[in-house]
C-alpha cells in the first residue's frame, strides 16, 4: 500500500520547492533581449535584482549574478581576488568550505585547512590562534560557510570576524551563504565580510542555475592585482555599462523572471519574518528529533543545540543502520523526499530540510510522515514515539499570543 499520490513534499536541502508564483513568472514567451520593450524590461530586472541582492546580503558593496550553480560562484569568487601561489585558510565544519578550497587549489592557490570536526561549528579561538601564528601574513583569505548543508551546523560569522580582528590579520573573509541566505540573518557589512557567495536554489526559492557574489571595497581593491582573473568571471568586465556585460553574454532570461518574482516574495514577506519562520520550523523539527532520538536509532549530528542550523537538520544513524530504507519508505509509501547524508556522512545519515518556500503544514506533514516511517520500520519505540506532538506543542507555544 502507498499513500504517495497527491502533492509531493520535497524536503531535501536544495534544490528546494519552487513556489507556484515563481514557476508562473517563468512561464512566458522568450523576449527580445536587445532592446525595445522586452530588452527594456530585462534591463530593469537586472538593475533591480542587483540592487535587491544588496538588501538581501545587507551590503553597500557590489553584487554580481552568474549563470552558474554555487560551484560556479565559488570559482568566480576565488578568480577575482586571488593570485597563483597565494595561500588561503579553509575553516572546516563539514563538506562545503573544504570543497570550495579544493576549487581554489585546482586554480593554483596554496590551500591550508584549519582542521575541524563534522559535529561542531568552527571554533573562533582556533581561527585566532592560526592567524596569530601567521606572522608573515602569508594567508590572503579565509573561506568559511555560514551553514554547512552536509553537517547541518551553523558557524558564528561575527565571532570569526572578531577572531581575525583580535589577531590583527588582514586576510579577506569569504563566506559561503548558499544554504543560509534568506534563511537566517547575514549582515555582510556590519559583520565585516569581504566576499559573500549565494545561490538561487535554496533560500532564494528559484530553480538552480544562478549564483551570486557580493564584494566590498576591500575585495575590490584586492581584485585590482589578482592574477587568477579570467574574462567570464571578471568583476571589472561586469562593472561595465552594457547590459550583456552583467552576464558576460546572453542574460538567463527565464531564470531572471523567476528570480525577480522570488525576490519580490522575499521582500514582501520581509527578511525578519522569513528568519523567524525558519527558526520556528527548525525548532519544531528539533523538538520532534529530541523525542525520536531516545529510541536509540539516531541522533543529531550536531550535538550542541546552538550550533544546529535553521535550514537543515542532519541526523546521524547509530550502529550499522542505513538511511536508504528510511528515505525509500518516506518516498515510496508517503510522498516525502528526504535528503541523504553526503561526504563523510554518506550512508550514515539523513537530512531534513526546512529551507526556503516551506510553511507549517509542509513541515508538519514531513515530520508526521517521518514519524510514520520510523514507527513502521521499528526505529522508534513506545518511549520515542510522539515527536510530532512535541513539534506541534513547540509551535503552539511559539505562536501563543
Ligand atoms: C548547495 C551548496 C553549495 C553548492 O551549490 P551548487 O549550486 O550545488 O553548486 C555550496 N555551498 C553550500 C553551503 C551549499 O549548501
Amino acid at each position: 500500500m502507498t499513500l504517495r499520490s497527491g502533492r509531493q513534499f520535497l524536503s531535501i536541502p536544495g534544490p528546494t520547492t519552487v513556489p507556484d508564483e515563481v514557476l508562473r513568472a517563468m512561464h512566458r514567451p522568450a523576449i527580445d533581449i536587445y532592446g525595445g520593450e522586452g530588452g527594456g524590461e530585462l534591463l530593469d530586472i537586472t538593475i533591480s535584482s542587483l540592487k535587491d541582492l544588496k538588501t538581501i546580503f545587507r551590503t553597500q558593496g557590489d553584487t554580481y549574478i552568474y549563470v552558474a550553480n554555487g560551484h560556479g560562484a565559488w570559482e568566480g569568487s576565488v578568480a577575482n581576488v586571488l593570485s597563483r601561489g597565494d595561500t588561503i585558510l579553509v575553516l572546516e565544519s563539514g563538506r562545503f568550505a573544504v570543497g570550495w578550497g579544493e576549487f581554489a587549489r585546482n586554480m593554483g592557490v596554496n590551500v591550508e585547512r584549519l582542521q575541524g570536526d563534522w559535529r561542531r561549528a568552527v571554533d573562533p579561538q582556533k581561527v585566532e590562534d592560526a592567524l596569530r601564528a601567521d606572522t608573515e601574513g602569508r594567508i590572503k583569505a579565509l573561506l568559511v560557510v555560514q551553514i554547512d548543508t552536509a553537517s547541518g551546523c551553523v558557524n558564528d560569522i561575527p565571532a570569526i570576524r572578531a577572531a581575525m580582528d583580535a589577531a590583527g590579520h588582514d586576510a579577506l573573509l569569504m563566506v559561503d551563504t548558499i544554504a543560509s541566505l534568506a534563511c537566517m540573518p547575514f549582515n555582510m557589512d556590519e559583520w565585516g565580510v569581504d566576499v559573500a557567495v549565494g545561490g538561487s536554489q535554496k533560500g532564494l526559492m528559484t530553480p538552480p542555475g544562478l549564483s551570486f557574489v557580493a564584494a566590498n571595497a576591500k575585495a575590490k581593491e584586492r581584485h585590482q592585482t589578482a592574477d587568477l582573473r579570467t574574462s567570464y568571471w571578471d568583476w571589472s568586465n561586469r562593472d561595465l555599462e552594457e547590459h550583456y556585460r552583467k552576464y558576460s553574454g546572453t542574460p538567463p532570461v527565464h531564470l531572471l523572471f523567476g528570480l525577480r518574482k522570488a525576490m519580490d516574495m522575499i521582500l514582501e514577506e520581509g527578511l525578519e519574518n522569513i528568519f523567524e519562520r525558519h527558526k520556528l520550523l527548525a525548532g519544531a523539527t528539533h523538538a520532534a528529533v529530541e523525542v525520536w532520538r531516545q529510541g536509540g536509532s539516531f541522533d543529531f549530528n550536531i550535538a550542541e543545540p546552538s550550533e544546529r542550523s535553521c535550514s537543515v537538520t542532519t541526523l546521524r544513524l547509530h550502529d550499522d543502520l542505513r538511511p536508504e530504507p528510511i528515505r525509500a519508505f518516506c518516498f515510496d509509501r508517503l510522498g516525502v523526499t528526504l535528503g541523504l547524508g553526503i561526504g563523510d556522512l554518506s550512508g550514515k545519515a539523513f537530512r531534513i530540510a526546512h529551507m526556503g518556500h516551506v510553511n507549517a503544514p509542509m513541515m508538519l506533514g514531513t515530520l508526521g510522515s517521518l514519524e510514520v516511517a520510523l514507527d513502521s520500520l521499528g526505529l522508534i519505540d513506545n518511549v520515542s514515539k510522539g515527536g510530532i506532538a512535541q513539534a506541534t506543542a513547540f509551535l503552539a507555544d511559539a505562536l501563543r499570543t
